[in-house]
């Protein structure tokens, strides 16, 4: 089935304990569809960058099945631009610099052909251009899932509550959860944010893995503990890569699959944080993605008597 992502292409500067990159490629949208591109034919992106973006970049998004016709490039204008800073513990990070740039008043144009999408994966990205990509589409997509992030909370809460009763599906961490609900608790936090819209809710914990709910039904999927975490950069992302890439490979929206689909999802996320950028998914079979889905279905598994 088709998948059509939304959310930033970008340009990152990043700094872990281990070191420190000039200008490389990021972007929500990036993540999700070179994640979403080892479960899902019909990969389509709609997203802005400047003049200033790379034209191999584009290529290699399309040499990974990726159709790049929705990106516009605005010539004289300069691709959105974050920087951010590990701490320590690599679990959380400072933003430093946020540059909207041609992000800021992006009007997102849905080819034709992106028409009749059945899955919509609405990244990162302002929160009216959400919005305005649903009323866009002629026909509703069998599943709406949308991930966003605190600064939106911050500047841009209303348009972000106005696009949350639209969608089925949102993804954000636990301090996003608890700024957004105004609740420590994560299931009170749940309950809250599901009575905003979405029915089911995906809270990602980091290393500690995420948490799956709809109704009153719970699942927790851990993260594998990595003997190396390089960067953390885009892992939520490659998360919901994988889990809709997924979804929409199987066209199963099921409780039990979203199950299955929450592992592909920290699968992915697991082998992004392995390098910097976006390196290490750029470079991924299905044979070592299958054997990392195996380890967690070992990690996760035991028996009662
Ligand atoms: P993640 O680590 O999965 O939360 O996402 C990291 C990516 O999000 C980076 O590649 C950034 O370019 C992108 N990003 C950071 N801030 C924003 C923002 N305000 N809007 C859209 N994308 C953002």
């Amino acid at each position: 089935m088709s998948l059509l992502t939304v959310g930033s292409v970008a340009f990152d500067a990043l700094e872990t304990p281990f070191g420190k990159t000039d200008k490389i490629i990021g972007g929500a949208a990036t993540y999700i569809t070179l994640a979403a591109s080892y479960f899902t034919q019909q990969n389509n992106l709609v997203a802005v960058v400047g003049g200033d973006f790379p034209q191999d970049m584009i290529g290699l998004l399309e040499e990974h099945g990726v159709d790049t016709k929705g990106l516009e490039i605005v010539q004289d204008g300069k691709t959105f631009f974050w920087s951010g800073k590990y701490h320590e513990d690599m679990n959380t990070r400072d933003t430093l610099i946020t540059e909207l740039n041609v992000m800021e008043h992006f009007d997102p144009i849905i080819p034709n052909s992106y028409q009749g999408t059945e899955y919509l994966m609405l990244g990162n990205t302002v929160p009216a251009t959400q919005k305005l990509v649903i009323e866009r589409l002629a026909k509703r997509p069998k599943l709406i899932m949308l991930d966003t992030m605190n600064l939106w909370m911050n500047i841009a809460l209303d348009d972000l509550k106005s696009v949350l009763k639209l969608v089925d599906l949102l993804t954000i961490n636990d301090e996003e959860a608890r700024l957004l609900s105004g609740e420590y608790s994560l299931r009170k936090a749940a309950k809250k944010i599901m009575a905003m819209g979405p029915k089911t809710l995906i809270i990602k914990k980091g290393e500690h893995g995420a948490l799956l709910f709809q109704d009153d039904r719970i699942f927790f999927a851990p993260a594998l503990p990595l003997e190396e975490v390089f960067d953390p950069t885009g892992a939520g992302d490659s998360f919901a890569g994988g889990f809709i890439g997924y979804l929409a490979a199987t066209d199963d929206i099921s409780f039990e699959n979203m199950k299955r689909a929450i592992i592909y999802g920290s699968a992915m996320a697991s082998f992004c944080v392995e390098k910097f950028g976006t390196e290490r998914l750029v470079n991924l079979s299905k044979e070592e993605i299958n054997a990392r889905v195996q380890e967690f279905v070992k990690l996760a598994s035991f028996e009662i008597q």
